[in-house]
């Protein structure tokens, strides 16, 4: 007997049916369909309840459908959506002075996705590079390190050392230095050979992506210094680390670092539209004249409008303060689950992951199928390890709830 769906119309079966049939098989999804969520709760179309511990990537730092990001919505559909940028509209600037001082920067650039805002970064980076550091034409480098993600563009693409993100996309952009992450005698090496050349470092403050990777304390701010003693623009990518996430507003305010051109994407808008922004200081953001760049939604009116609501609720609700204690208490009591199957648990702030023994027959992705049988999701990523990310609007109590589900699936897979 199929259950008549209680959320939406059609059964999980229908769903993933569909998407399987109808859709290009470029992800390979948990097999939950989410019908409904609210804060950290999501329900699947027979009314199953999960508790969301990966948060869409971190892009819903507030939660789901939070109330006030909902309505601002909601209230700003209704007047105006869309204008280009053809036309000024009365949200963009708004936006831009509120995101601007929220950040501490003179100039935001606002775009959609986050790779496309890594795209713009790489652009400002090698246009200052030209015109303002005199690199000859052409000849600008950008340096990126090993395991890193930043988006699935082709130009994004090209500094990827991931064969799945570039296996059979190339030719590849020209002008990527690949060093490893966390080291800062590779960074120094390279800016001391090829300095001159080089306009600027691209890095993640935690390598998400990539399982969670905190770099030792002070990897930041040297690499910081470094880039300043050679001239070369210091990129944080903070699409995932960024808003609260880590337990401070941006994972770089944990080493006091200020970067020069600073990422940001996801939880920017709560998880309600894709909205991405580029922030830097006039001396760099003033390489962009007009029509050199652009996108025909970049900070669209309704975009602005949800964002600086999404960013208020951030401040608010003291959502990194949160992230930061409740980070804490969640990786003490994750080390405290006594399991042969956890290697390794590592994070900052709800940023975390547990790294699963490889040599143990059960695989991540079971772990993940028998969280979401018990009620929690979460997707691995890198094969062995499980990132855990809920909302930052979390309670101590619903935490707590996920550490039972957490501690009951791993004590049920080694039995
Ligand atoms: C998710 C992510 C991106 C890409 O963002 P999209 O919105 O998926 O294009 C870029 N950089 C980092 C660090 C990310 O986590």
């Amino acid at each position: 007997m199929v259950k008549k769906p209680v959320h939406g119309n059609i059964s999980s079966q229908k769903a993933m049916d569909l998407e399987n049939k109808y859709g290009a098989h470029n992800y390979h999804p948990l097999p939950v369909v989410i019908a409904k969520a609210k804060g950290p709760f999501v329900w699947d179309p027979e009314g199953k309840k999960y508790i969301d511990f990966l948060s869409a990537y971190s892009a819903l730092n507030q939660g789901h459908c939070h109330a006030k990001i909902i309505k601002a919505l909601k209230k700003q559909a209704d007047i105006l959506t869309l204008t280009s940028r053809a036309f000024y509209n009365n949200k963009l600037g708004e936006y831009e002075k509120f995101v601007t001082e929220f950040f501490g920067y003179d100039k935001v650039l606002p775009m959609n996705t986050g790779a496309e805002a890594v795209e713009t970064a790489i652009k400002l980076t090698r246009k200052w590079g030209y015109e303002k550091k005199g690199i000859d034409s052409n000849k600008a480098k950008l340096v990126f390190c090993e395991n890193n993600f930043h988006g699935r563009t082709t130009g994004v693409i090209s500094a990827s050392t991931d064969p799945t993100a570039y296996k059979n996309f190339g030719p590849f952009l020209p002008g990527i230095e690949i060093i490893p992450y966390n080291n800062i005698d590779a960074l120094e090496k390279i800016l001391t050979e090829q300095g001159k050349e080089i306009a600027g470092f691209v890095v993640e403050p935690i390598q998400g992506e990539a399982g969670v990777k905190v770099p030792e304390d002070g990897y930041l701010k040297k690499s910081y210094e470094l880039c300043q003693k050679h001239n070369v623009l210091f990129v944080a990518d903070e699409v995932q680390t960024g808003i609260a996430r880590t337990g401070k507003l941006l994972a770089c305010d944990w080493e006091e670092v200020r970067p020069d051109v600073l990422i940001l994407g996801k939880a920017i808008s709560g998880g309600v539209l894709p909205v991405s922004a580029v922030l830097a200081d006039d001396d760099k953001m003033e390489v962009f004249k007009p029509g050199e760049h652009g996108s025909t939604f970049g900070g669209f009116p309704l975009a602005c409008t949800v964002a600086k609501a999404a960013l208020e609720v951030v401040r608010d609700e003291n959502l990194a303060h949160k992230a930061a204690d409740l980070g804490k208490v969640f990786r003490e009591e994750l080390r405290n689950i006594d399991s042969p199957l956890i290697k390794k648990i590592r994070g900052k702030g709800l940023l975390n992951a547990v790294v699963i023994d490889e040599t143990k027959e059960i695989e991540a992705w079971e772990i993940c199928k028998q969280l979401k049988h018990n009620g929690l999701l979460a997707k691995q990523t890198h094969g062995n390890i499980i990132r855990f990310a809920p909302p930052l609007t979390i309670t101590k109590a619903q935490l707590e709830d996920g550490l039972k589900i957490i501690n009951r699936t791993f004590r049920q897979l080694i039995k």
